[in-house]
């Protein structure tokens, strides 16, 4: 009998497949990497070999520079590959564009790393797929029954008021730069908001590669005011890195509102931290009940929880006899949240 453990165990690297020679999302240089999407904590450079879908290559190149690995190998959603004596499949995981759950399987089980994942509609990427599986790798981001995300819309919808109430002030809005400042700007305009939006150089190339991948943005612009006066930015929205609006550039816009798209905008504490006035609930990962649905919908023989908080959702599983464990992986960091 095979054990899971056989298959994939955890080490100092990350997730290592012993048959297929590989690691999944290693967080210090390997030979050969699988990688579930371009988030920095999940996708570094320096591995030899790297095989992730055509979109996290291209974005892993954007970040790093092309010479980020010696090796690329592009993983076709849904087609099967063999590494050493083991299949493995690249499936959407509904996270940001490209990102993907990783299937592996050998002697008759499998068992997939969904990486960073969410169930809710997102216009800037593929729907998460549910794969049937004995094992099944969940993240842990949000995974205590107080998170619950609200709908996007009315986060949204929010915003959208506090333009029309305060047309005279910018609206900074802090949004991740790979995946949610794209999703962000997306949904401002799946609700008609058709004005310029205006995005700080560090947004540029990610904006830009959304675009260039059919994602329409609209009209966006440098959020530079050179030359230009500062009321040229009233009742405009400005969307930036979260680590943009600690600095002299968040300074330069009039009388600005501080908003943050975060899972973590729910807990007031942290939206305080930061001096947001106008917090908005837009995580990227799943919630609780987005958790504990896909648990329920797999039914894998045995969960594996990783990066976050574990315990709550092992608690979870073992009020209902199904066998689970937490993970302990090191260093990934909810860069993207
Ligand atoms: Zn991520």
């Amino acid at each position: 009998m095979i054990k899971p453990e056989d298959l994939l165990r955890p080490t100092r690297e990350g997730l290592y497949c012993p048959p297929g020679g590989f690691f999944i999302d290693p967080v210090r240089p390997v030979d050969r990497a699988l990688v579930t999407h371009g988030h920095a904590d999940h996708a570094r450079p320096g591995n030899a070999r790297v095989m992730a879908t055509r979109e996290t290559l291209d974005i892993m190149a954007l970040r790093y520079g092309e010479d980020f690995a010696r090796e690329r190998q592009t993983a076709k959603l849904g087609e099967t590959a063999r590494i050493g004596e083991v299949e493995v499949s690249f499936h959407p995981a509904g996270h940001v564009l490209g990102s993907a759950q990783i299937a592996v399987e050998w002697r008759g089980l499998r068992i997939v790393a969904s990486g960073d994942y969410k169930r809710r509609a997102d216009p800037t990427c593929l729907g998460f797929e549910p794969v049937p599986c004995d094992v099944f790798i969940t993240e842990a981001t949000f995974a205590l029954p107080v998170f619950r995300h609200p709908p996007t819309r009315a986060e949204i919808g929010k915003l959208l008021t506090s333009l029309k109430n305060f047309p005279d002030r910018a609206h900074l809005v802090g949004a991740y730069a790979l995946g949610k400042a794209q999703r962000v700007i997306r949904h401002l305009r799946d609700a008609g908001y058709d004005q310029p939006i205006f995005i700080h150089g560090a947004l540029k190339k990610l904006c830009d590669y959304y675009q260039s991948e059919g994602i329409d943005l609209g009209d966006l612009r440098p959020a530079t005011v050179e030359g230009g006066k500062k009321g040229d930015f009233a009742g405009a929205v400005i969307v930036g890195p979260p680590s943009a609006f600690a600095d002299k550039w968040a300074r330069r816009f009039p009388d600005p509102v501080a908003s943050f798209a975060s899972g973590w905008m729910q807990v007031r504490q942290r939206a305080r931290q930061r001096g947001v006035e106008l917090p908005l609930i837009v995580s990227d990962h799943c919630d609780w009940d987005e958790l504990t649905d896909t648990v329920s919908e797999l039914s894998p023989q045995e969960l594996w929880v990783t990066h976050g908080r574990e315990e709550a959702l092992v608690r979870w599983c073992e009020l209902r006899q199904l066998r689970a464990r937490p993970l302990h992986l090191v260093g990934y960091e909810d860069e993207a949240e």
